[in-house]
């Protein structure tokens, strides 16, 4: 079964319906939910501002990016 993981923290759900009816604590947007990570599964993840890469996404967002325009997290490249 295909797994979806949320682009900002890394949860994950059997599906898109269950994952995008949690909200998360990594949006950017006060309140706002987890959002689907649109890539394929990887063994590396990469930062699309600034390169880093994890082998999971939350690893790579659990710390904040500093070339994120909004300030936030590190966000996977797809
Ligand atoms: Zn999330
Ligand atoms: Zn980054």
């Amino acid at each position: 079964m295909p797994k979806y993981y949320c682009k900002y923290c890394g949860t994950s759900a059997d599906s898109i319906r269950t994952l995008t009816s949690v909200s998360c604590t990594r949006n950017p947007v006060k309140g706002g939910r987890h959002e689907t990570y649109e890539g394929s599964e990887k063994k590396q993840y990469v930062c699309k501002y600034c390169g880093l890469s994890a082998s999971a996404i939350s690893t790579l967002t659990s710390t904040k990016c500093s070339r994120n325009p909004k300030k936030g997290h590190h966000e996977p490249a797809l």
